[in-house]
């Protein structure tokens, strides 16, 4: 619906009560982490008993990451 004009305090009270946020839904893997439904398990990277997600490289690439952003950092500290 078009907003146009000004509208009373009960119909803006009205469309607002479609906008709660609902709590997400969790479950627990079969490591034992709790984990958000339909989600891969971010400790083990596993979805519906598979590994998808590669855990020890991703952790890898992402501490290489920032170990290249601190030395970028101190490199510009020091000029
Ligand atoms: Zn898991």
């Amino acid at each position: 619906m078009v907003v146009r004009m000004r509208h009373t305090r009960a119909h803006t009270a009205n469309r607002r009560s479609h906008h709660a946020l609902k709590a997400q839904t969790l479950g627990t893997c079969e490591c034992g982490a709790v984990r958000v439904s339909h989600r891969a398990c971010a400790s083990c990277g596993r979805y519906r008993g598979r590994v998808i997600v590669d855990v020890v490289a991703k952790a890898a690439k992402k501490s290489k990451k920032a170990a290249a952003k601190n030395a970028g950092s101190k490199s510009e500290a020091g000029k």
